[in-house]
């Protein structure tokens, strides 16, 4: 393409207010909703991405990810793929990026990928189409993807890539197509994600009674699992022990440990994983 104006479509992201203070990849389910042709978008990106394939069907344009994979993507999916593009042994002339403050090198043959954390993908707000250089295609994005909150990144390299900019002000034309298409309220995600939003509410009642101090604690912790030991493993060791969870802290995270964690979140009505993850830390400082 080097009708470079055509490409001049870059809106800067305004980020929903149900996304600040959440990590990129790491979105609650009921923030997420599944779409039809397969992956998850934000709601509100679901709610724009929905009304502009339905649109670009009546003019008899298919739109759709390239894979389900290129909709939402979870920090560890993102990183699995970052892991597999880059390494950290230095190859001349290739591109770097830094990430856990090491640099990282891509690999020969290998196309870019964002730095876990760092890709709009990791916030639900990007999808990647299929296809989308099809000229007809192109074509008809250009001169739709605003209506719908939608704008490129990358032009005009990656043409592919669009992202919903518009945050909470949900453009007109996706209002018009939520009239003719009314969404069951709350119904967000797979219903195994609802219950587990549902069981979640439980969590954040609890949450509420809780200390900002002890949640700002919960947040500089690692997740803790078996095998591993350490200070941290300590100090969670003694606060199963105050919470009635008989356990010795000997700083090591044995089966015995892993016991006491499962059982603890059981009663504390979090998900059952014998890891301890920030749900968990939270529910222990507290
Ligand atoms: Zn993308």
């Amino acid at each position: 393409m080097n009708k470079k104006v055509e490409w001049d479509i870059i809106v800067p992201v305004k980020l929903p207010i149900s996304l600040k203070n959440v990590e990129p990849g790491k979105l609650h389910p009921s923030l997420l909703r599944d779409i039809p042709q397969g992956g998850k978008l934000h709601y509100l990106a679901a709610d724009a991405w929905n009304a502009m394939v339905d649109a670009a069907k009546k003019d008899g344009i298919e739109l759709k990810p390239t894979s389900s994979g290129d909709t939402y993507r979870s920090y560890d999916a993102q990183k699995a793929g970052f892991l597999q593009r880059y390494q950290l042994e230095p190859i001349t002339n290739q591109s770097t990026k830094t990430f856990e403050g090491k640099t990282w090198y891509l690999k020969k043959g290998m196309a870019m990928l964002a730095t876990p954390g760092k890709s709009q993908h990791n916030l639900g707000l990007a999808v990647d189409i299929h296809t989308a250089g099809e000229p007809k295609r192109l074509k008809w994005l250009i001169a739709n993807v605003l209506k719908f909150g939608f704008s490129w990144e990358v032009v005009p390299s990656e043409p592919w890539h669009i992202r919903y900019t518009e945050g909470d002000a949900v453009p007109q034309a996706v209002k018009d197509w939520l009239v003719l298409n009314p969404k069951p309220a709350g119904m967000f995600g797979t219903p195994a994600d609802q219950k587990a939003a549902a069981e979640n509410k439980i969590v954040e009642q609890n949450k509420s009674n809780v200390s900002s101090e002890a949640l700002e604690e919960a947040n500089s912790k690692p997740n803790l699992r078996l095998g591993q030991t350490g200070r941290d493993i300590k100090q969670a060791q003694r606060l199963l022990s105050k919470h009635g969870f008989q356990c010795s802290p000997d700083g090591d995270f044995g089966a015995k440990t892993e016991q006491l964690v499962k059982n603890f979140q059981e009663k504390n009505k979090l998900s059952v994983s014998g890891i301890i993850d920030k749900e968990t830390w939270v529910a222990l400082l507290s």
